[in-house]
C-alpha cells in the first residue's frame, strides 16, 4: 500500500481564516515546527498574489529542513496570457521551492462566471500551465478546484480537466471539495469513478469543513486510494475551515494503520497544535479531539474511578500517543511522567517519583490555573524547572521601577518613560529611558541598567510581543497573558507573564527573557 503523505496548507489556506494572522517570522517558525513533526509538504503561500509570501520563500531557503518539502501555490495562467508570459507562473518558478501546486477549474460555472472563458480554453490553461512548469520543478501537484461540485454539474467535463492535468505531467491530482459541502458518501462514489477512468494515477484530497465532515471526507478519500491529504493544523481556514490535520494524522496512525509521520513524532501533535495557535494569538479550542486540553479530561466521579482502574473504559486512545495527557482531579501520575519527559528535553534527568517532579507539577498546575501557558514559552518553562531544582540563579535584584505615560494633546502620540533601580552584587544602578509605549520604555531602562554588568545583553533584542486577554473576568479587570520572543543572533526563545496588570505581565516575561539569555550562555559555556 502506498504511504499517505501529509500536505499542510496552514500558512496559505489557513491564513484565510477570519482573525488568524501570521507574520513572516511566525510563518517561518511554524514551517520549522511542521518539519519537526515530520510533515511531508508545507505550502508556504501564493507568491503570485501576495508579495508578503515572496519574502517567505526567500527566507525559508536559508533553513535546512529535515523531512518537509516547501510548496509554492498558484493558479493556472491568466486566460488572456500564455503560460510563458504569465507573471503568476513566473513568480512560482522564482520562488525556487522544490514543489509547486497549481489549481485549475473543474466546474463549468466557475469557468464561465469566474474565469470568463470557454470550457475548451480552460482545458488548454490547465495543460499549458502544467507543461510550462514541469521542467522547472522537482514535484508538481495539480489541485482540481471544486472537483466534486464540478463532477455533479458535468461529470464528463470534470474528468476531462483531470485528463489534461495528466497530459501536463502533474505528479498527483488533488481532488478538492472547495465549498466544503460534500459528504463521505459522495466522495466515495466520485473517487471510484475517477480511479476507474485513470487507473494508476496518484490522487489526493483537499477538503473544507462547511458540512462539518472534512476529516471524514479526507479519511474516506484515503480509504478509496488517495495518497495525499491536504489540510491545516487545527483545521483553521476560510469560513468553517479546512480539514483538520491533527485529527486526520491521529486517525490515520491510530485507527487506520496508515502511519503518515516518522516513528515517535505523533506524540508531538498536541505541542504543534498549541504552537500554531499561540503564534497566531488565537485561543485554542479546549474541546478539540485528540489535542484539546479537555480531550482526555475526566470530571465525573464514576468516570474517574473507572479510568483509574482501566483507562480504556472512557478513553478511545491513550492520550500520551498524541502528546496529550489525562486530566483527573486526584493523584496525577501521568502529569509527573510528562514533566519527566519535558525535563529530558532540557537534558535534566528526573524520575517520575522524584519530589522535584511533584513540586514542578504542583507549581505548573497553579500557574496554569492563573492563566500561564508554557507550550509556546519553553524558556520560561526551563527556568521554572531549574528554580524547582534549586538551580536558578538571580542575576539582579529589583529595587523598584516606575512607568509613566504622558499625553499632552489629543492628536499627539503619548510619551512613555520608565525609571528603574536594580542591584547587582553590592552595586545599585538607577537609570531611565524613553520608549514607544510603556513596555518598550521599561525594556530599554532595564537593559540600560544591566548592560554595564552583563555586556552580552547588547546582543539580544525583543522581536515579538503578544498580549492576550484571558477569558474569565470581563472588561478591563481581565487577566492578560504576555508572550515575548527574543533573539541574540544565534538563538531565539519565548517567555511568558500573566497578571491583571499588563506592565507586570510584561515585566515577568522580560525578566525571564533576560534570565534565559544569561542562563543559556552559562549552560553552553559560551566564551565571552
Ligand atoms: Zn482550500
Amino acid at each position: 500500500m502506498q504511504p499517505v503523505q501529509i500536505y499542510d496548507t496552514t500558512l496559505r489556506d489557513g491564513t484565510q481564516a477570519e482573525d488568524f494572522n501570521l507574520s513572516l517570522e511566525d510563518k517561518i517558525r511554524i514551517a520549522l515546527k511542521l518539519d519537526d513533526l515530520g510533515i511531508h509538504y508545507i505550502e508556504g503561500g501564493w507568491p503570485g498574489s501576495n508579495p508578503r509570501d515572496v519574502g517567505f520563500f526567500e527566507e525559508i531557503q536559508h533553513y535546512q529542513l529535515k523531512t518537509a518539502k516547501i510548496a509554492a501555490f498558484g493558479s493556472t495562467h491568466h486566460p488572456r496570457k500564455t503560460a510563458g508570459t504569465d507573471p503568476n507562473l513566473k513568480a512560482l518558478v522564482a520562488a525556487k521551492s522544490p514543489v509547486v501546486t497549481i489549481f485549475g477549474k473543474s466546474w463549468t460555472i466557475h469557468v464561465r462566471d469566474a474565469l470568463h472563458t470557454t470550457l475548451e480554453h480552460n482545458l488548454e490553461l490547465i495543460h499549458d500551465s502544467l507543461a510550462y512548469l514541469r521542467p522547472h520543478v522537482e514535484t508538481l501537484f495539480y489541485d482540481a478546484e471544486h472537483f466534486f461540485d464540478g463532477f455533479r454539474a458535468d461529470p464528463e467535463y470534470a474528468l476531462t480537466t483531470l485528463g489534461k492535468a495528466i497530459e501536463g505531467r502533474a505528479d498527483c491530482l488533488i481532488l478538492c471539495d472547495t465549498n466544503g459541502g460534500n459528504i463521505p458518501h459522495t466522495i466515495r462514489e466520485v473517487m471510484a469513478v475517477v480511479k476507474d477512468r485513470f487507473p494508476g494515477v496518484l490522487l489526493g484530497i483537499h477538503a473544507h469543513n462547511d458540512a462539518d465532515v472534512a476529516v471524514a471526507n479526507s479519511l474516506t478519500a484515503v480509504e478509496m486510494g488517495a495518497v495525499q491529504v491536504q489540510g491545516t493544523i487545527n483545521g483553521v481556514g476560510e469560513r468553517c475551515g479546512n480539514a483538520n490535520l491533527c485529527s486526520i494524522i491521529a486517525n490515520l496512525c491510530l485507527k487506520m494503520e496508515r502511519p503518515c509521520l516518522p516513528p515517535d513524532k505523533l506524540q508531538r501533535l498536541r505541542e504543534t497544535s498549541r504552537f500554531v495557535m499561540e503564534l497566531a494569538n488565537v485561543q485554542p479550542n479546549r474541546y478539540q479531539p485528540y489535542v484539546g486540553r479537555s480531550a482526555f479530561a475526566h470530571k465525573g466521579g464514576v468516570h474517574i474511578s473507572a479510568v483509574e482502574r482501566n483507562p480504556e473504559t472512557y478513553e478511545h486512545v491513550r492520550p500520551e500517543l498524541v502528546g496529550n495527557r489525562r486530566r483527573i482531579l486526584v493523584s496525577d501520575l501521568s502529569g509527573r511522567a510528562a514533566i519527566k519527559r519535558k525535563a529530558q528535553d532540557y537534558g535534566i534527568e528526573l524520575s517520575a517519583s522524584d519530589p522535584v517532579a511533584l513540586q514542578v507539577l504542583e507549581e505548573l498546575k497553579d500557574l496554569e490555573n492563573r492563566g500561564f501557558q508554557f507550550e509556546a514559552a519553553e524558556a520560561s518553562f526551563e527556568l521554572l524547572l531549574n528554580r524547582a531544582m534549586g538551580r536558578r540563579k538571580q542575576y539582579f535584584e529589583l529595587l523598584g521601577f516606575r512607568v509613566m505615560d504622558q499625553k499632552l494633546k489629543e492628536d499627539k502620540e503619548p510619551v512613555s518613560e520608565a525609571t528603574i533601580q536594580i542591584k547587582v552584587g553590592g552595586t545599585v544602578e538607577h537609570t531611565a529611558a524613553l520608549g514607544q509605549g510603556p513596555v518598550n520604555a521599561l525594556d530599554k531602562a532595564l537593559r540600560k541598567a544591566l548592560e554595564k554588568f552583563y555586556p552580552q545583553l547588547t546582543e539580544m533584542e525583543l522581536i515579538d510581543y503578544k498580549v492576550r486577554v484571558l477569558p474569565g473576568t470581563p472588561g478591563t479587570a481581565s487577566q492578560v497573558r504576555v508572550l515575548i520572543e527574543s533573539q541574540d543572533g544565534t538563538n531565539s526563545w519565548r517567555t511568558v507573564g500573566v497578571s491583571h496588570d499588563i506592565i507586570e505581565a510584561s515585566w515577568q516575561a522580560l525578566v525571564d527573557s533576560i534570565d534565559y539569555k544569561m542562563y543559556s550562555e552559562e549552560k553552553n559555556h559560551k566564551p565571552k
